[in-house]
């Protein structure tokens, strides 16, 4: 690839001029020891000098300037960006500095890599460790009602009920992990419109009705909305917002409890809508993990409510797309309040 050369005379004409310097002086001291001094002498630096410049110019121009050259190619080799588009310079300071600077760029580009191998180590290991569970749950009621062990119709019922739960229980992982990959990599374009944020958390209240009358929780707005509230955002994945924070608020509230929707104006432009429960709330240690891919408070193999552990983790990601902000405060045994924001409609 052929590449403009950006030249500077600097360096000849400095060293042209010391060169000229010391050489008149020498010529000088010379002719004066043998007593041939004179003031014609003059006209040796106004010889010299060009005569200097043009060679060291010359000089340089045909043994620096191609070896910058093959430093510039080289580096090129290594897809550079940043040094391919401009032209080459053999001033030797702005050189330092963009050699410093690539090198700076590429333990930048080298160290992210790395954060991403390991996060990618590590998603890996957490999906497989997630799909196990249910997976080995299924095998072991299929196999067993397989071999014809189990005479009694009822229990062979239970089994195969059992199996379907861990079936559906990977098949909400696997959406669950579908939506996250697709929202990590920033691949999930938003569509935002204007819409009634009262009418959606009604909707969601309506889709999660029967889950919380299974547990007696009542799902609640905390006064009368009788007039609209507009938001601008993107209303199925803000549906997909309300609908992890109300059913992880069915999930962990008490028996008897109360789910809580507020819908506040927050500053000018801006709504908060609220989510609370008087449930088991979350210790203050596992609050600042808690949006975290995969991250339980229960830990245990035996938890009554077995979501993905993405619940939240989407929550945000969904929220920091839209530029928003996404709170959560907590007492252990008193309850939650997960709350975010979102931008009115003008
Ligand atoms: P999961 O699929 O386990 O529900 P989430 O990401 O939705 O995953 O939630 C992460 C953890 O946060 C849960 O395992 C639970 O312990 C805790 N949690 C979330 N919401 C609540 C809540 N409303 N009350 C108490 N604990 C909660």
């Amino acid at each position: 690839m052929q590449k403009s050369l950006k030249k500077t005379y600097k360096f000849a004409l400095k060293t042209s001029f010391y060169v000229t310097l010391f050489t008149t002086l020498l010529v000088s001291v010379f002719l004066y020891y043998y007593h041939t001094f004179n003031w014609q002498i003059i006209l040796f630096p106004i010889l010299c000098y060009p005569l200097c410049f043009v060679i060291i110019q010359y000089r340089v121009e045909r043994f620096i300037y191609r070896r910058v050259k093959k430093i510039y190619d080289e580096l090129t080799l290594l897809e550079s960006t940043d040094l391919r588009e401009q032209p080459i310079t053999t001033d030797m300071g702005t050189l330092t500095k963009e050699i410093d600077k690539y090198a700076r760029n590429k333990k930048i580009e080298i160290e992210t890599l790395k954060i991403r191998e390991e996060y990618r180590k590590e998603f890996i290991g957490n999906v497989s460790h997630e799909l196990k569970t249910p997976l080995f749950t299924v095998q072991g009621y299929i196999d067993t009602i397989k071999d014809g062990n189990v005479k009694d119709e009822k229990i062979r019922k239970k089994y195969l009920n059992r199996a379907s739960k861990g079936v559906e229980r990977l098949t909400y992982i696997i959406k669950d992990l579908d939506m996250i990959t697709k929202l990590e990599v920033g691949d999930l374009s938003l569509n935002k419109e204007e819409f009634d944020i009262v009418k959606l958390v009604q909707n969601v209240f309506e889709l999660f009705e029967m889950k919380a009358a299974k547990k007696n929780i009542t799902l609640t707005f905390d006064m009368d909305y009788p007039d609209p509230i507009m938001v601008y955002a993107d209303m199925e994945r803000i549906q997909q917002v309300l609908t992890n924070l109300i059913v992880n608020s069915i999930k962990y509230g008490r028996e008897k409890g109360t789910t809580e929707v507020s819908i506040e104006n927050l500053i000018k432009n801006k709504a908060i809508i609220r989510i609370t429960d008087n449930g088991e709330g979350i210790s203050t240690d596992n609050i600042p993990r808690l949006f975290e891919r995969f991250y339980r408070v229960d830990k245990s193999g035996s938890r009554k409510e077995g979501g993905s552990g993405l619940g939240l983790s989407i929550v945000k990601h969904i929220i920091e797309a839209h530029k928003e902000k996404v709170y959560v405060e907590s007492q252990l045994g008193v309850g939650s309040e997960f709350s975010f924001t979102l931008e009115k409609a003008k």
